[in-house]
């Protein structure tokens, strides 16, 4: 999958079909410059807007993520290949996502200790302390949520007793316990409540050799 390329025989298909940047923009509903990031292979139209583009330029998914017009045989080898690439490039943003969690709460859960123990240890009028506890307090929900977001829309979880692989709405997560990555939640196909575990892909587990054989002793 080559963005640029991607992004030239947009702009291709789009001047064939008359149409300037605005108007492509206004159909599918976003900015003119997120038509021209595009254009530009800057970044790649959203996954939900990918189908309604390829429609109205009478073109394929397949034949948007190849950047070219393709025929019979050539068709599936570039369906294959773009399938993966897509999938590569979903496991790398959900790594990134959730590593820009850690870089978030590590720094946000050192500034909160730091208040809270000026708070208790610095010689402050009464006020002050409260307003530095309160600052702590504010962050420490700010970070939380933003924590839960990310780790929401970053993977799946996995359930423990099926296996099943699984995105949990923003109030499940909210209210399920967790120790690190692994979250409390109920399983939606199997039932069971389980330490899940965060996943990165949401194919079925790859067990390496030493899993196998711990699994099957089980
Ligand atoms: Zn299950």
């Amino acid at each position: 999958m080559n963005q640029a390329k991607t992004g030239r025989f947009i702009a291709q298909c789009r001047k064939k079909k008359g149409l300037t940047q605005a108007r492509l923009a206004e159909k599918m509903g976003v900015t003119n410059r997120a038509v021209s990031k595009w254009e530009t292979g800057k970044s790649l139209p959203d996954a939900a807007l990918m189908l309604p583009l390829c429609e109205y330029l009478g073109i394929t998914v397949n034949e948007l993520l190849s950047g070219q017009k393709l025929e019979g045989a050539q068709y599936s080898a570039a369906a294959e290949k773009n399938l993966l690439a897509l999938r590569q490039k979903n496991e790398h943003q959900a790594r990134l996502l959730l590593d820009s969690e850690t870089w978030l709460t590590a720094p946000g859960i050192a500034a909160c200790l730091l208040l809270v123990v000026t708070a208790g240890v610095a010689t402050l009028p009464v006020p002050a302390r409260i307003v530095l506890i309160a600052v702590a307090l504010a962050l420490i929900l700010v970070m939380s949520a933003a924590a839960l977001r990310i780790e929401q829309k970053a993977g799946y979880y996995e359930c423990r007793v099926c296996g099943w692989r699984w995105v949990p709405s923003y109030m499940a997560m909210f209210w399920a316990p967790h120790l690190g990555r692994m979250r409390y939640l109920r399983c939606p196909h199997c039932g069971v409540k389980s330490w899940q575990r965060k996943v990165i892909t949401a194919d079925g587990p790859v067990l390496t050799a030493s899993e196998s054989t711990l699994r099957s002793r089980h």
